[in-house]
């Protein structure tokens, strides 16, 4: 019992780290979270923004600039005030996670304002993106891992209760996997197998031989050639050697999906 109990502080240690917010009408209304039902996943849509940056966002600057909002607002009459007042922003998630860094801004037990109806029934996770906008590598597994330990803790299924901002109110966040619904399914996947304490070995490219590739892009291009694939991104994919075991797995499942809608 006692090694369980160090084995989960150490676990909880290392995975995040914490820097709560004030609590504050505008993003950390201190309401009590009563029951986690979804783990909702965003990106933060500022490109090579931190972690770090996003607690000194949520927990001053927003809240600084809101107050600016409101001060001039009350100074205004009636129909210019209600305008200005729709300036006024409410937003926040638990945790922002980058390359290096990932940190808890608002208790778990609390509700944050990230997914508009579904405030009241989740905890929202914040993914930094990079300059070029895509996901870093370092922040996919930490953010897996981090989901993973969340699921264990609420009791959530990742393959059901882990779905994105879009899945919620159709908001294109977190954009690299709305416009890569493959990558999502990955992402999913390897929360699965970490939950399970399994190797991740399938969010990983594929460890194949020059030759390996090229025969691998081929038959995928024959697939796609053939209208059983859909997506190019899988081919692209492969030719690029970038293709991971998840991502292959998709592709076979389309390719058998669509032969047998084909064949029919
Ligand atoms: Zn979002």
């Amino acid at each position: 019992m006692s090694m369980l109990q160090t084995k989960g502080a150490r676990t909880r240690m290392t995975l995040w780290r914490e820097e709560l917010i004030p609590i504050n009408e505008y993003s950390r209304p201190g309401t009590p979270l009563r029951l986690v039902r979804n783990i909702v996943v965003h990106y933060t849509g500022n490109p090579g923004a931190t972690a770090a940056n996003h607690v000194t966002y949520f927990g001053k600057s927003m809240i600084d600039q809101n107050i600016k909002i409101m001060a001039e607002a009350n100074r205004l009459p009636s129909p210019q005030k209600e305008e200005q007042l729709k300036l006024v922003r409410y937003a926040s998630a638990h945790l922002f996670v980058d390359p290096g860094d990932a940190v808890l801004i608002i208790p778990l037990d609390e509700m944050a304002y990230h997914a508009s109806q579904a405030n009241p029934y989740s905890i929202g996770i914040e993914l930094c993106i990079e300059k070029d906008g895509s996901f870093h590598p370092e922040t996919v597994r930490r953010a897996v891992a981090i989901v993973a330990e969340l699921c264990k803790r609420y009791g959530l299924n990742p393959l059901r209760d882990v779905i994105r901002h879009y899945d919620v109110t159709g908001k294109i966040c977190p954009k690299p996997y709305v416009d890569d619904p493959a990558a999502w399914e990955a992402f999913r996947q390897a929360v699965d197998r970490a939950m399970r304490g399994e190797e991740d070995e399938d969010m990983n490219e594929l460890k194949l031989t020059t030759e390996g590739w090229g025969a691998l892009a081929q038959s995928l291009q024959k697939a796609y050639d053939k209208g059983l694939l859909g997506d190019y991104v899988y081919v692209k994919k492969a030719y690029s050697g970038t293709l991971t075991r998840s991502e292959l797995d998709v592709a076979n499942n389309l390719i058998i999906v669509n032969g047998a809608v084909k064949t029919k």
